[in-house]
């Protein structure tokens, strides 16, 4: 349930004014921004400036978090979660950033979820992401889609959903499309080998191909995008 704090906070940030200072960083950072309709560019700010303002964000070895990384990251939540209810990221607490990717057993890791409210992220890959907005690899949107996904409580591949039918469908659709990369994984065009790893990733990379190339995804899998886009309710393709 949301705490009578936040619920205040919310309705006192609902009536604020976008900050001023951010403008310049939403238009260079965001600019699918300018082509939709004026209400879910309103849903989309409102949704930045809760991520922005409610979440805890720290660097990590000394890395000084700036306005740009805040906007950036908070940004890239309200893009995915833009037509989604502002509940959606209440269990995510920190976002902790390094500067760069960092190593884990001889492995080198640009982000990570963590199901007790943490997401790590290398801002050297975050910008990389934006850098190439269309080629179906971003981290952000990626370890992001991952808190969406434990919305139900499990990381599983498949976040909340609206009703039994949804689910239904989905896991129907998801599982088909799963099994098909699994068999032969670094063939497809549009969904990256990593999605074969386990259900949770595929979700992640389908999502990530799904902002990123969605006319791409809309042809080749055309089930697989209508489940995605009755999921976030937007349509980019
Ligand atoms: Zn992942």
């Amino acid at each position: 349930m949301l705490s009578p704090f936040r619920w205040l906070r919310r309705r006192w940030l609902a009536r604020a004014p976008f900050p001023q200072a951010w403008e310049p960083l939403v238009a260079k950072h965001f600019p699918f921004e300018a082509s939709v309709p004026a209400n879910e560019r309103a849903r989309f700010r409102r949704h930045l400036v809760v991520f922005a303002t409610e979440k805890v964000f720290e660097g990590a070895k000394g890395l000084q978090v700036t306005d740009e990384m805040r906007v950036v990251v908070a940004g890239s939540a309200a893009r995915l979660a833009r037509n989604l209810s502002l509940d959606v990221y209440d269990d995510l607490v920190t976002v902790l950033l390094y500067a760069g990717a960092w190593e884990r057993d001889g492995g080198t890791i640009l982000g990570e979820a963590h199901r007790w409210g943490l997401v790590v992220l290398s801002w050297d890959s975050v910008k990389q992401g934006l850098v190439n907005p269309l080629d179906g690899h971003d981290v952000t949107l990626h370890e992001l889609a991952h808190v969406l996904d434990l919305t139900d409580g499990r990381f599983d591949g498949t976040p909340e959903m609206a009703s039994f039918s949804a689910l239904h469908a989905w896991a129907h659709v998801f599982s088909a499309h799963y099994t098909t990369l699994r068999a032969s994984p670094g063939r497809d065009k549009v969904l990256r080998a990593y999605g074969a790893t386990n259900e949770a990733e595929f979700f992640a990379v389908a999502t990530e191909a799904f902002f990123e190339k969605p006319r791409a995804m809309k042809q080749k899998h055309p089930e697989l995008y209508a489940e995605l886009a009755r999921y976030y309710r937007v349509d980019p393709g």
